[in-house]
């Protein structure tokens, strides 16, 4: 590939080469009508599609290509408003993104614009499209239209229809070394070394959620929460394990907000196991939750005392039971039972 000289002017930490590629595409007019920006939560994907969006409208002539951030275009893309730049995701309270949402978009999308610039459909999380959108969407990507850019950001790519994989640009967002997040924290966000060393290890590869870890203390706190909430899980006395699932689902009925929460929780579960797994085989620099080693220490202490060792195969198997209960949440089980379940399997 031949040498880019656009200076990258998107906020975007490692993943280089989407940068390059997208910058490329543009100075070439050689936009795709569909886009998959694949890769885990808070890796980039989010902002390379706003950047992108906003490169596409931009009005500037001193810049061409990248979005220069000052026109009237670039403005209203930043405040959410410009009317050519069209953006929906699963509403919080619903299992998928419904036909009638799609459908809607596609309508918006249909409309002419009146600048003749492009328009952009951003669906965010298209992996929770359900099996009647997900054929609305492939109807339009069939039809594709001049200037008309769709872009799907997904964390697993596996869940999407080949149809719509086939007909799309596909971009892969690579976890980020934890020494060029470490840099980020500190030259970008005013974090000092031990915060950095910390949350660049926590975010594991995903530069957003370094972020995320150091500005917004709420969600630092409620981490803490849940790490702290494994430590209880483990304990010997099953009652002890029962109360800690209720503390952390408290009243909550069964529902899709609740199994969205259990399934966060049990992914920080399966980490922290990971983790006491790495310690055991001498692994510890890779172990992510480094600025938890006490609660590590707890919770390794907790796997002691009833078989006497913490070992291997009761980690394994420990990370099994984590497995089956967030698959049984995926079966529609109530959370609450899936995880009083794997309780009592331990
Ligand atoms: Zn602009």
């Amino acid at each position: 590939m031949e040498k880019m000289k656009v200076k990258l002017n998107w906020p975007l930490v490692g993943n280089r080469h989407i940068f390059e590629f997208l910058a490329k595409s543009l100075s070439n007019k050689n936009v795709s009508g569909s886009y998959i920006f694949a890769g885990p939560a808070n890796i980039g994907k989010n902002t390379a599609a706003h950047y992108f969006a906003r490169s596409l409208v931009c009005e500037s002539s001193n810049q061409p290509a990248l979005s220069c951030g000052a026109c009237q275009a670039c403005q209203e893309a930043i405040k959410g408003t410009h009317s050519d730049i069209y953006l929906i995701k699963k509403e919080t309270d619903k299992k998928n993104i419904s036909v009638d949402q799609i459908r809607g978009f596609i309508r918006s999308l249909g409309l002419s614009s009146f600048l003749n610039s492009y328009k952009i459909g951003i669906i965010r999380g298209a992996d929770s499209l359900s099996e009647g959108a997900a054929n609305a969407l492939l109807k339009t990507l069939e039809e594709s239209k001049v200037k008309v850019v769709i872009i799907l950001t997904v964390a697993d790519i596996e869940v999407l229809p080949k149809t719509i994989i086939s007909r799309s640009q596909i971009l892969r967002f690579q976890p980020v070394e934890s020494d060029t997040i470490y840099d980020d924290l500190i030259k970008n966000h005013g974090a000092s070394r031990s915060q950095a060393k910390n949350f660049s290890r926590l975010a594991a590869g995903r530069p957003a959620l370094a972020v995320k870890f150091l500005e917004d203390n709420e969600y630092c706190e409620d981490y803490k929460a849940k790490v702290q909430s494994f430590i209880d899980f483990l304990s010997p006395d099953l009652n002890q394990r029962f109360k800690a699932i209720e503390k952390i689902l408290g009243e909550r009925v069964h529902n899709q907000e609740s199994a969205n929460l259990a399934g966060k929780i049990i992914d920080i579960w399966q980490n922290l196991a990971r983790d006491l797994m790495l310690e055991d085989l001498g692994l510890a620099d890779l172990v992510q939750h480094q600025a938890f080693d006490k609660e590590l220490a707890a919770m390794k202490n907790k796997l002691n005392q009833p078989a006497g060792q913490a070992g291997l195969k009761s980690l394994l198997s420990l990370i099994n039971i984590l497995k089956q209960a967030k698959e049984h949440i995926g079966f529609n089980v109530s959370p609450k039972l899936a995880l009083e379940k794997a309780a009592v399997s331990l």
